[in-house]
């Protein structure tokens, strides 16, 4: 059993993860009020070191949030740093999908785009 703090979104959900063989998975995941905790919450075990995915403050859009992801990986002691910036990034639409977002975030090399357009 495994716990963590969702971040993928500012509520901060407490989850536990827990191992499944009869999951397609792999994992059972609890605690999460929604699909992307469920998935954070896999990934947070699975693996370590990864593309990031989260959303950004979006004005004048549809909806209030928009989806955004890293265009390489993220090393896991930096995620927390990545996740504060994104959650706490403000953006106006119309945003197309692949628009940075983000240039080299935290000096990593790499940038933060949209995920779909807005
Ligand atoms: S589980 Fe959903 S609602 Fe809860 S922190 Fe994660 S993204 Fe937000």
């Amino acid at each position: 059993m495994y716990k963590v703090k969702c971040k993928a979104c500012p509520i901060g959900c407490e989850l536990i993860i827990t191992k499944n063989e009869s999951s397609s998975t792999g994992y059972t995941v609890e605690g999460n009020n929604c699909n992307s905790g469920r998935e954070f919450g896999i990934k947070e075990v699975t693996e370590p070191s990864r593309i990031l995915t989260g959303r950004v403050i979006l004005k004048d859009g549809v909806l209030n949030r928009l989806p955004v992801k890293t265009t390489g990986i993220v090393p896991r002691d930096k995620i927390d740093e990545c996740m504060k910036i994104i959650n706490s990034t403000e953006v106006t639409a119309p945003i197309k999908k692949g628009d940075i977002i983000i240039k080299n975030i935290l000096g990593l090399g790499i940038d933060v785009v949209a995920a779909r357009k807005a």
